[in-house]
C-alpha cells in the first residue's frame, strides 16, 4: 500500500486523479502513454467504476454538429466521434455507427436547421439534407418538414468503455483505488497530502475529475473556479420490446439554441432497446436519481448562488415546461409524438434517469464548453458535459496538455505532446 501511513518508503504519486469516472481514466491513461515511468493513482468514492454520469448517459457517439466551429467541443466531438470507434475496434466493445437524423416538425424551426446543416459542413462532418420522403425511407414512423442526415454518429455502451481505460491503466502500472472518497487536501514538503476515507495518500500534483462533485473538490485543494455545479436530471422512458421497430437508429428534434440539452430524442441502445429523452429538470440531490431524492445541502448551494437565480428569471417559462414534462408523462409523450405521431403512452415504461453536471457561472449563464482550471499543484476539470463521454480520450490528452503546461506540474518535459 502506497499511502502516507507506510512512510518507511518513498510512497510518493506523481498524479493523484480524482474521479473514476470516464474523464479521470482517460486522463489517467493518457498520464500513462505520455509519462510511462509517472506513479498514477486514481481514487474513485463508488465500488465501480462509471457509477454516474459516464454510466447514466444516452450512449450516443456524437459527431459534433451541435456545437460552435472552433470550440473544443466541436474539435473533440469530431475527432472524438473517430477515435472512439476505433478504440472500440481495436479492444473488442460493442458499437455501432448507426447515424441519425434531426428532424424539424415546425416551421420556426427551419432556418435552426439550416444553421445545423452549416455548422455540420464547418465542422467538417459528413451530413445531408433530407426530404420528408427520403426521411420516411430512412426512418418511416417519424414525421417531419425537413431533416438532416447526420452519418457518423453511433451508439456504444460507456460503462464498457470505462472499464476497459481502468483496466489498461492498471496494466501500465497505475493504482486504482475504488471506495475511497477524497475529502481533502494539505500541502506538504513532498507536494500533497491527499485526504481520504481510506486513509492519506501523498502525490505531487492531483488532478481533479470529479463531475457533479468537482466543484468541491475544487475547494477542497483552494482553487477558485468561479463556478458551481447544478445539477440537471434527465429521465428517460424506454419503447415496449414490441414497439421498439417505431425507431430504427437515431433521432433527434431541432434543440433550443439557448441551451446546452439536446432536447427529448429516441436513441438505439447498444445492448437492445430504444431509450426516449432526456429531459432536463433541476435537480434536488447532485446523484439523486429518483424524482424524490432530496439533499439539503446540495439543494441549499443552488439555492443560495446568485447565478441560479439569474438563470430561472430568464427561462423560468422553458424550467417550468420540463417540470411539466417530468411530472406528467402525457406531456412527456406529447414531446415525443412531435417525431413519432403514432406513439401513444402505452408505447412506453420509465426507465432509468441521468444527472448531468453543469457549471453555473455568478452571472448566471451555463458554461457551454469544457472548463479546466488550474490551481497550485492541481488541475480542476469543472465542466465536462456532453459529448465528454464521445471526446472522453481528447479531453483526457488535452488535460495532460494542461498539466504539462503548469510550473509546478510533475514530469512536465515528458508529458509535452510529441
Ligand atoms: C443524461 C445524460 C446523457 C448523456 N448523454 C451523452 C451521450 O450520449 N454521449 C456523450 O458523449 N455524453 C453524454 N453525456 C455526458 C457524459 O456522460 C459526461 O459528460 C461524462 O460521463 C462525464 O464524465 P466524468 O468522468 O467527468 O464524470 P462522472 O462519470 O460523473 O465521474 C466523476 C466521478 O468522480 C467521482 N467522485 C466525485 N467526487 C469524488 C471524491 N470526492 N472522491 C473520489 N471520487 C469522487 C464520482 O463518484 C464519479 O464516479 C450525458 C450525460 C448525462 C447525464
Amino acid at each position: 500500500m502506497a499511502a502516507v501511513n507506510s512512510s518507511s518508503q518513498d510512497s510518493t504519486y506523481d498524479f493523484a486523479v480524482v474521479g473514476g469516472g470516464i474523464v479521470g481514466l482517460a486522463t489517467a491513461l493518457s498520464l500513462g502513454e505520455r509519462a510511462p515511468d509517472a506513479r498514477i493513482l486514481v481514487l474513485e468514492k463508488e465500488n465501480a467504476w462509471a457509477a454516474h454520469q459516464t454510466g447514466h448517459n444516452s450512449g450516443v457517439i456524437h459527431s459534433g454538429i451541435y456545437y460552435k466551429p472552433g470550440s473544443l467541443k466541436a474539435r473533440f466531438a469530431r475527432e472524438g466521434s473517430r477515435s472512439m470507434v476505433e478504440f472500440c475496434q481495436e479492444h473488442g466493445i460493442d458499437h455501432e455507427v448507426c447515424g441519425k437524423v434531426i428532424v424539424a416538425t415546425e416551421p420556426h424551426e427551419l432556418p435552426l436547421l439550416e444553421n445545423l446543416y452549416e455548422r455540420g459542413m464547418a465542422n467538417g462532418l459528413h451530413v445531408a439534407r433530407i426530404t420528408p420522403e427520403e426521411l420516411r425511407e430512412i426512418e418511416p414512423h417519424v414525421r417531419g418538414l425537413a431533416a438532416l442526415r447526420v452519418f457518423s454518429t453511433g451508439i456504444v455502451d460507456y460503462t464498457q468503455v470505462a472499464r476497459t481505460y481502468a483496466r489498461l491503466v492498471e496494466q501500465r502500472g497505475g493504482d486504482l483505488r475504488l471506495g475511497t472518497r477524497v475529502t481533502g487536501f494539505v500541502d506538504d514538503a513532498r507536494g500533497l497530502v491527499v485526504e481520504t476515507s481510506r486513509g492519506a495518500f501523498h502525490a505531487r500534483y492531483a488532478i481533479n475529475c470529479a463531475g457533479l462533485h468537482s466543484d468541491r473538490v475544487a475547494r477542497l485543494a483552494g482553487a477558485a473556479t468561479g463556478a458551481r455545479i447544478v445539477p440537471f436530471r434527465g429521465e428517460y422512458y424506454e419503447l415496449r420490446a414490441e414497439r421498439r421497430s417505431l425507431v430504427r437508429h437515431l433521432v433527434y428534434p431541432v434543440p433550443d439554441p439557448n441551451f446546452p440539452f439536446l432536447g427529448v430524442h429516441f436513441t438505439r441502445m447498444i445492448g437492445g432497446g430504444v431509450h426516449a429523452g432526456p429531459n432536463a429538470v433541476l435537480g434536488t440531490k447532485r446523484e439523486g436519481y429518483r424524482k424524490t431524492d432530496f439533499d439539503a445541502r446540495d439543494f441549499a448551494e443552488v439555492m443560495t448562488f446568485p447565478g441560479f437565480w439569474k438563470l430561472a428569471r430568464r427561462h423560468w417559462r422553458e424550467g417550468g415546461r420540463e417540470v411539466a414534462r417530468s411530472l406528467s408523462k402525457a406531456a412527456f409523450v406529447r414531446s415525443l409524438q412531435r417525431l413519432v405521431p403514432e406513439l401513444q403512452a402505452d408505447d412506453v415504461v420509465p426507465a432509468h434517469a441521468g444527472v448531468r453536471a453543469q457549471a453555473l457561472l455568478g452571472d448566471g449563464r451555463l458554461v457551454d464548453d469544457f472548463l479546466i482550471v488550474p490551481g497550485r499543484r492541481s488541475i480542476h476539470v469543472c465542466n465536462a458535459p456532453s459529448p465528454a463521454a464521445t471526446a472522453s480520450l481528447e479531453i483526457g490528452r488535452a488535460v495532460v496538455d494542461w498539466v504539462a503546461r503548469q510550473d509546478d506540474a510533475p514530469l512536465s518535459r515528458n508529458l509535452q505532446s510529441a
